[in-house]
Order: C-alpha cells, then structure tokens, then sequence
C-alpha cells in the first residue's frame, strides 16, 4: 500500500537591514527595517516552500534557486512558490493544509496576518483555512529578539491527488 501522505518542514531566518522592503507572505509591510537576502526575502514563503519540498525529501529551494543565480536576484518569492506547488502537483500530490509561525519582536504582525495567509492560500489555490499563519515574538531573546532578524517555521502536509 502506498503512502497517501507526506508531511514536510521548513526554517528560514533572514537578517533585518535597513534600506530593505519587509517581505512576508507576500505581503508588504510598513516598517524602518526590512530583510536581506538575494530575493525578497520572504522568510515565511521561502519556510512553506522548503516544507513542501521536504514532504517529498526534493531537496531545498536553494538547490532549485541558488543565491548564485543572478535570475533570482530580487526575486518575487511568490513567482518561485508557484513553481514549487507546480513541482509538487507533477509528482501527484497537492496540499492538505499548512501551518506556520514567523517569529518577529517587531514590528507587531498581527494586523497583517490574515492578510499573508489570504495571499498565500491565494497562490496556491486553497481555502483560507488551509493556511494557517501565526506571529509571535521571541520575548527579547536571541538573534530575533533582539531585532537582527526574522525567522519563520512551516508544517505542510500534502495528500495524494489521485
Ligand atoms: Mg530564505
């Protein structure tokens, strides 16, 4: 009997910079500092991503798109989850649900949350309640809690599409 399904994680942490657009779910969100990496650096997309790849052990996004690469430079990380939900489905499988939290000590996320998950669900043609995305901080310990980054955690469980 094979397996009907899969479940998959992902961790991203990138560093908070200023000059930089904050990034999450896609979502633009008003603040004096923002993340730096070699795309947005949507660290709560670029998390889901490296979960559903996990699911079926394909790798990491960096294998798919290397920092190395120019083409990915700037990256809309959104254009790049499509992608992965396409790799997923040509395998035959599709997504159950997912569950994320982004660690943040500012600013507050709460007013954008529903937001980030309407714009994912969205993406991946899923219902709202599909894509859960929760904030926390990290109470002012640590890399995070000390405002050197953002980080973000993803649960995603696929189930077969046949
Ligand atoms: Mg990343």
């Amino acid at each position: 009997m094979t397996m009907k399904i899969r479940i998959g994680n992902g961790y991203d942490i990138h560093r908070l910079v200023s000059d930089r657009n904050l990034i999450l779910g896609g979502i633009h969100i008003p603040h004096e500092l923002g993340l730096l990496g070699h795309s947005d650096a949507d660290v709560l997309t670029h998390a889901i991503m490296d979960a559903m790849l996990g699911a079926l052990s394909l790798g990491d996004i960096g294998h798919y798109f290397p920092p190395s690469d120019p083409q990915w430079a700037g990256a809309d990380s959104l254009v790049l989850l499509k992608q992965v939900h396409q790799l997923i489905r040509d395998q035959g499988w599709k997504i159950g649900n997912i569950d994320s939290v982004v660690v943040a000590e500012r600013p507050k996320l709460k007013p954008h949350i529903a937001k980030m998950g309407d714009k994912l669900a969205a993406i991946l043609e899923l219902k709202p309640n599909q894509v859960s995305v929760k904030a926390t901080t990290n109470e002012k310990l640590g890399s995070t809690g000390r405002e050197e980054g953002i980080c973000a955690y993803a649960v995603v469980l696929l189930v077969a599409s046949d």
